[in-house]
């Protein structure tokens, strides 16, 4: 079953049919892009003349503010008076590229995350439209794309730079033919998930947790995906004799007591699928503590709405992992959606992979975490890429994240550091990585680094056991 089918397969998730792209004016002249280029940067100077935008509330003077886009004008947040209560939040980009491409779109239809799923940028004709391709993406979407579905919402692709391939967002969603390139080490399922499946769709690898898999589909496709072997292959389904053996098993699984719900991700789902999954779980007993990832904020903020925070908030304690990557993903959208699930009471903790040309950069990634803060996200986890069949291009020496942690720590607000790990081949689990601080002792001293390189003594005298 094709990534199409299950969309429109289950009432619960946002349909499929009904017109995948609106039709832009002119948009098959091959000027298009430039007519679009040259209005961007039109509004850049217009909208930098009157003071609206300003980029990098936390810019410093060895670091100027990363330029999300050749004409200058950026989507992220500057600051922590973003007014979350405005019910329709818009960036500047996302403002012109609706005039560009849904000119008779309304607010209310833009703002509906429905709508958003059906009109998912998915084909080259669709893409090319929207982009300047370069032969690599070109190719690999004519191609008829790889093993990972691709997919990208309205919105993203709003925070995309069609001239620029090399754009860090773009690079995330927008395939390339690097795909195909399989290096040593690269496997479909590197974390050995698929071997701890006692039931479809659920992960028991740690005796007191598991990871409950709803279904496969994502309304955007990350291209560095851990499970870009399963996600929008329509074999994952929420539909209810499958969750049902999945809660039956965790009836009987006593020593289970944390559920994650991952990605694909959980909040496609329906509100009323969710409520019913939520009330499932939490019925259970020995269930203390129930945890969603997804990266709708990021990706499709306007799922977040009012209606879904009344359902979650429900069913606390729950906690929430938020899927970001890059500072242009921090715009006005995505706080406010942070901001619903923050009121709801929901902990929100962010999930960063680290990638190449990307995020692998102190000052990029600083200004990542600071805007987190912003937007009430705790960083969590900082990953190494996951040797995954086909993402050889996005991952970094381990060095680069080691290098990363140590320009943060003790340069930045302790919350602003997240926990650097790799999650290890073949169903290890987690494991730390830090920059050595313990670097001796002498005598009854520890001798320890600081961030600045300076080595202190602590006093830690040796005790004989009695
Ligand atoms: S949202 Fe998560 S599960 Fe979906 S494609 Fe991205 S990384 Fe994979």
């Amino acid at each position: 079953m094709t990534e199409a089918s299950i969309v429109g397969s289950d009432s619960s998730i946002a349909s499929a049919s009904g017109p995948e792209i609106e039709e832009p004016p002119g948009s098959n002249s091959p000027a298009s892009h430039l007519l679009l280029s040259e209005k961007l940067r039109a509004a850049a100077r217009t909208v930098s003349a009157e003071s609206a935008v300003r980029v990098g509330e936390f810019q410093t003077k060895a670091s100027p503010p990363v330029r999300m886009m050749s004409t200058g004008i950026s989507a992220r947040i500057d600051g922590p008076h973003v007014s979350a209560d405005k019910a329709h939040q818009e960036n500047p980009l996302t403002t012109l590229f609706r005039e560009r491409f849904f000119p008779d779109t309304t607010d209310a239809d833009w703002d509906d995350w429905r709508w958003q799923s059906r009109h998912r940028i998915r084909t080259l004709q669709q893409f090319e439209k929207m982009l300047d391709l370069s032969v690599e993406e070109r190719d690999v979407l004519s191609d008829g794309g790889t093993l990972l579905p691709t997919a990208v919402t309205p919105y993203y692709m709003s925070l995309l730079d069609p001239e620029n391939p090399l754009q860090a967002l773009r690079k995330t969603v927008v395939p390339t033919t690097r795909e195909f390139i399989r290096t040593p080490g690269e496997a479909d399922d590197p974390l050995g998930e698929d071997g701890h499946s006692p039931v479809p769709g659920l992960v028991h690898r740690y005796p007191d947790r598991v990871l409950l898999l709803p279904l496969d589909f994502c309304s955007t496709y990350c291209r560095y995906c851990t499970r870009s072997r399963v996600v929008g292959h329509g074999e994952i389904q929420p539909n209810v004799q499958r969750l049902e053996a999945i809660f039956h098993y965790l009836e009987e699984a006593t020593q289970v007591r944390d559920v994650l719900i991952s990605g694909g991700d959980p909040l496609a789902l329906s509100d009323e699928k969710l409520d019913w999954i939520l009330g499932r779980l939490r019925a259970i007993p020995h269930i203390e503590f129930v945890r969603i990832g997804t990266k709708m904020p990021a990706v499709l903020p306007q799922r977040i709405t009012p209606e879904l925070c009344a359902v979650l908030r429900k069913y606390h304690p729950l906690w929430m992992s938020v899927h970001f990557l890059h500072p242009d993903e921090c715009t006005p959208e995505a706080k406010q959606a942070c901001t619903r699930l923050a009121d709801a009471g929901i902990p929100l903790g962010a999930q960063t992979v680290l990638l190449k040309g990307v995020n692998d950069d102190v000052e990029i990634m600083k200004q990542l975490l600071h805007r987190l803060l912003l937007m009430r996200v705790r960083p969590y986890y900082l990953y190494q890429c996951d040797p995954i069949s086909g993402s050889s291009h996005f991952r970094t020496p381990v060095s680069k994240g080691l290098e990363i942690i140590q320009g943060l720590r003790g340069h930045t607000t302790g919350y602003a550091a997240p926990t650097y790990v790799i999650d290890a081949p073949g169903g290890g689990g987690k494991i730390v990585l830090q920059p050595e601080t313990v670097v001796g002792r002498d005598g009854d001293d520890l001798l320890l680094r600081n961030f600045e390189g300076k080595v202190f003594r602590y006093p830690d005298p040796i005790t004989e056991s009695i």
